[in-house]
């Protein structure tokens, strides 16, 4: 396994924008997983995973570490009896689809998530009620001292977090579902889709989610909706018209035009309702929100 250098990671990512990898490779097993986390620490370089990039913003300096993405065996899914194993790369669309087949509901919730299983364990993704933490029965994570399973307790899944850190991989999940006939979760599947569709940008480059719902009457959305954020833009990225909680990539967007816009966001969100929004999207690299003042 020897790693790339200078890869783009805005290939890599739903909003499109972001630097390149110092290094990036794709181990397929196991065995290359922890052959990638000793080269990296043999060159004391950090480690960061990349899974579909849906809720991720990479700084347009880049990464200065070795990026993953997991490929092969770890972005495999496969039913076991009532239970859905899949490898920590597998794309939630994938785990869908095997379980629907099987007749197991219960992951239903996930059809409107376009990530990987890792990436719903590191932040525990969620919607429509449910979350990772709900269906979760163990996680395996690998850093550079070796496998370790984990039960969603120790992952400290609460909403849209873990205790992870970037270094420490998901490798593999198990999750436990229930029978449901297949019409059932074709059904479920279809009226959730409906709901997402009627709320939320579709065909638009975004990351999902820009801040986490506040503990307030008002949703993010409806929050910067009232502060008059729709369709604002800064550079490249704009505040999806649709749904306020969204920033979409217009026209070459880059990571700092959205930084300035979450900024703007969360400065007139503590001006009208003096609240703090919390970004809900992950960064990578050198990125930061400029302090509120
Ligand atoms: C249109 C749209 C709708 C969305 N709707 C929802 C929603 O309803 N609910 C919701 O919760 N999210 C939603 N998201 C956000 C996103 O899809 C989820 O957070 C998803 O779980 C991220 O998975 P990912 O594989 O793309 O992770 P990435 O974006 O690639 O990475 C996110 C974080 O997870 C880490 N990571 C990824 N894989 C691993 C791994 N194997 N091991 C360790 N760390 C890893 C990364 O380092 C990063 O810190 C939406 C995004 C989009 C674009």
């Amino acid at each position: 396994m020897t790693p790339e250098s200078g890869v783009p990671l805005s290939r890599l990512t739903t909003i499109g924008t972001g630097g390149p990898a110092r290094a990036f490779a794709r181990p397929e097993t196991l065995q290359e997983l922890e052959q990638a986390l000793e080269w990296a620490a043999e060159r004391e370089l950090s480690v960061a995973t990349i899974g579909l990039g849906s809720n991720l913003l990479v700084a347009d300096e880049g990464f200065d570490g070795l990026v993953l993405k997991l490929g092969g065996q770890l972005a495999e899914a496969r039913v076991d009896g009532e239970r859905l194993v899949a490898g920590g790369g597998a794309a939630n669309a994938v785990c869908l689809h095997r379980v629907r087949a099987a007749g197991l509901g219960g992951f239903e919730f996930a059809c409107a998530i376009p990530g990987t299983v890792g990436g719903g364990v590191w932040m525990n993704a969620g919607a429509y009620g449910s979350d990772w933490a709900a269906i979760l029965d163990r996680a395996l994570v690998v850093d550079a001292d070796g496998p370790r399973w984990c039960s969603p307790g120790e992952l400290g899944l609460t909403y849209r977090h873990s205790e992870l850190r970037h270094g420490q991989v998901v490798a593999r999940a198990e999750f436990s579902l229930s029978p449901l006939p297949e019409e059932q979760i074709k059904a479920n599947v279809a009226r959730l889709q409906a709901l997402r569709k009627a709320a939320q940008p579709t065909n638009k480059r975004t990351f999902g989610s820009v801040f986490k719902n506040p503990d307030h009457e008002l949703s993010a959305g409806r929050m910067l909706e009232a502060c008059g954020l729709k369709g604002h833009r800064i550079g490249g990225a704009q505040v999806s018209p649709r749904h306020a909680n969204f920033i979409e990539n217009a026209d070459g967007a880059r990571s700092v035009d959205a930084i300035a816009l979450m900024h703007e966001a969360r400065r007139r969100a503590r001006e009208e309702f003096g609240v703090e929004l919390r970004h809900e999207v992950e960064f990578l690299g050198p990125l930061d929100l400029p302090p509120l003042g």
